[in-house]
């Protein structure tokens, strides 16, 4: 009875440490697997499932044996002689142990040498917010390959050491023989255990910021600025110093005082089509340019003259909390929806967006007054600038015939719709440019600083189109740039997230967004380019920012992974940082082809956002 219990013990703990090493392995070889998919190439998941099964077998066999024959010799044998050498079998056990873990150790290292020559874009430039990306992927892959190669060097190790200490202290020192392998055993378990805990994610609680990256620094930094609004009377003077006259800062708090609800510009898109104000607008095609033209103009035109949409039978000022910068190319229903989705505190409005145009105000309406946002303030230049004051009566000056400009210009001087040339407006309002105290175009930064000064929580809202033509035109950069310089919190809504989840396919986008760079931003006039980037003390560094705020939140560097997600989430990023470098590399290599092939394609785009203030500037 006795003997039966000793060899039951026996196999019981010689088959548990089996299945404890056989799940090690499994593991490591679903990880190298699933990381594959992640990566999108084949790395070395085949070779390490057969060396394992090989490995497995050897291993089953030996066991087998090992306990067929303890189990013999406890219960029935006599005397072991006919049963072979059990100390031989064990040896050849242990040394293809050393093997396997010599084998597990190359295959792992080769592996994540290729995962993180992928996240290398040291030479590529691929723009901080890439990079930033990438110090993260290298960082969480360093720590997985850590937890997968520590067990088996750990098990070299202590297996060098003890057969080091035992030819030292000789074979007769059986009780420090037994001691010094049991205790070598249980570290091995332990360290081999705690890896596997690392492996499955139990050490990933969010923790996705290297705090050693620069770039991820900055990204922190524009996440966590507050603005900074002390009331001080001494900045107002400072701003009127900037602005010279008492006028002109007349001016500049009569546009901060002006604002538009988040409701009354609902009810201003209800209001828009088949029997009510500018019957042919399609939600699908007409651009703000075409609202402002044919339905902000004239609701907004007065006897005598004409006023900004937004004081028409406003009982009282209320200043705006958030300011929107958008393109005027955009579509009108795109601004309205993302004002609408950002007081609504969605991520996206092409949700709102597709009500809207299915005509489904009352909802909305019914979700901002449940929100309690249905009232907040918003400054919107197309209604809250006087129109009549400056481009009501004309167009922008008329570049050359024939000329790109040529048809952009010509695309801003005719409905979207219809494809017929605006009518201008016949008011008598004196129209006021640039320079001139009472000019309302040209003051925004002023007034951005003097609402950041005195409404409590003034923000900035990039309202992005489809296109993302926003970031093209240079008055909305400048806006953009003013927020971020004066640490206005700034936010950016989008029509659309998903092309910036991690595991998306589809680069286009994400390299498109992460590429953005105010240098590339377009202007009318080249000098009001110079003055604006004259503005940016550091370029790259407000692109970091600019790129953080509009895939920061919403890209990789915005979300917490938590446990086993965490790796693929690495992998993924290698295999996108490998693709944007290939893909960035590639045009470097057509480039130096064809140096004089057509300018950059940003220079095609119109400036139907930067038009406004063209014409002012221009007249
Ligand atoms: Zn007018």
């Amino acid at each position: 009875r006795f003997q039966m219990q000793t060899a039951v013990l026996f196999i019981v703990s010689r088959a548990l440490r089996f299945l404890a090493l056989y799940l090690q392995w499994a593991i490591i070889g679903r990880r190298i697997y699933l990381t594959e998919i992640a990566f999108g190439e084949v790395l070395a998941s085949r070779v390490f499932r057969t060396a394992r099964r090989c490995c497995a077998l050897f291993y089953a066999c030996a066991l087998l044996y090992l306990c067929g024959r303890e189990l013999w010799y406890q219960c029935v044998a006599s005397s072991e002689d006919m049963l072979g050498d059990p100390d031989q079998i064990e040896q050849l056990v242990a040394a293809s142990r050393g093997v396997w873990d010599i084998v597990v150790i190359t295959l792992i290292w080769w592996v994540f040498r290729r995962l993180l020559a992928a996240t290398d874009c040291s030479e590529a430039r691929l723009g901080p917010y890439v990079e930033a990306e990438a110090a993260w992927a290298r960082w969480v892959l360093r720590r997985l390959r850590l937890f997968m190669l520590v067990p088996a060097l750990a098990n070299i190790l202590v297996r060098v050491t003890a057969g080091s200490v035992l030819c030292a202290i000789g074979e007769a020192a059986d009780v420090a023989n037994d001691v010094a392998t049991a205790s070598a055993q249980v570290f091995c378990e332990v360290v081999g255990f705690v890896c596997l805990l690392g492996m499955v994610g139990t050490f990933e609680r969010g923790m996705h910021k290297p705090c050693d990256s620069a770039a991820l620094r900055r990204c922190s930094y524009s996440t966590s600025q507050r603005s900074q609004g002390s009331g001080s009377g001494l900045m107002i003077d400072e701003l009127q110093c900037e602005l010279q006259t008492e006028d002109a800062m007349a001016k500049v708090r009569e546009l901060a005082g002006r604002s538009i609800q988040v409701g009354a510009l609902l009810a201003f898109h209800e209001r828009l089509g088949a029997g009510g104000v500018m019957p042919h607008y399609d939600p699908w095609a007409s651009t703000t340019n075409d609202v402002v033209r044919q339905a902000i103009i004239p609701l907004s035109r007065v006897p005598g003259g004409g006023v900004a949409y937004s004081t028409m039978g406003a009982a009282a000022e209320v200043a705006p909390v958030t300011l929107v910068t958008h393109a005027w190319s955009n579509l009108f229903v795109d601004l309205v929806a993302a004002v609408v989705a950002d007081a609504l505190g969605l991520k996206e409005y092409g949700d709102v967006a597709d009500m809207l145009a299915a005509g489904e105000h009352a909802s909305l309406e019914r979700a901002l007054q449940e929100r309690g946002v249905a009232n907040q303030a918003c400054w919107i230049c197309c209604f809250c600038v006087n129109q009549h004051a400056n481009i009501c009566g004309c167009f922008a000056h008329e570049p050359p015939r024939g000329s790109a400009a040529h048809a952009r210009w010509s695309k801003t001087c005719r409905d979207t719709v219809t494809g017929d040339v605006f009518t201008c407006c016949d008011c008598d309002q004196s129209k006021v440019f640039n320079g001139n105290p009472e000019c309302e175009l040209d003051k925004f930064d002023t007034m951005m600083a003097l609402l950041q000064n005195e409404v409590p929580g003034f923000r900035h809202l990039v309202a992005v189109d489809r296109g993302f033509e926003v970031f093209g035109r240079i008055w909305c950069v400048a806006e953009v740039a003013e927020a971020h310089r004066r640490s206005i919190p700034q936010h950016v809504q989008l029509c659309s997230c998903r092309e910036l989840r991690n595991d998306t396919r589809n680069l286009e986008l994400y390299e498109r967004l992460t590429s953005i760079s105010v240098a590339n931003a377009e202007a009318t006039r080249p000098e009001d380019k110079d003055a604006i980037l004259s503005k940016i003390e550091d370029v790259q560094e407000f692109d970091a920012q600019l790129q953080v705020a509009i895939v920061g939140e919403r890209g990789l560097l915005g979300q917490r992974f938590v446990g086993f997600g965490v790796w693929e989430v690495a992998a993924n990023t290698a295999r996108r940082v490998k693709a944007l470098a290939k893909a960035h590399q590639q045009r470097h290599a057509d480039a130096a082809v064809a140096p004089d092939a057509a300018g950059p394609p940003a220079a095609s785009k119109a400036a139907a956002g930067a038009s406004v203030a063209a014409v002012a500037n221009d007249a």
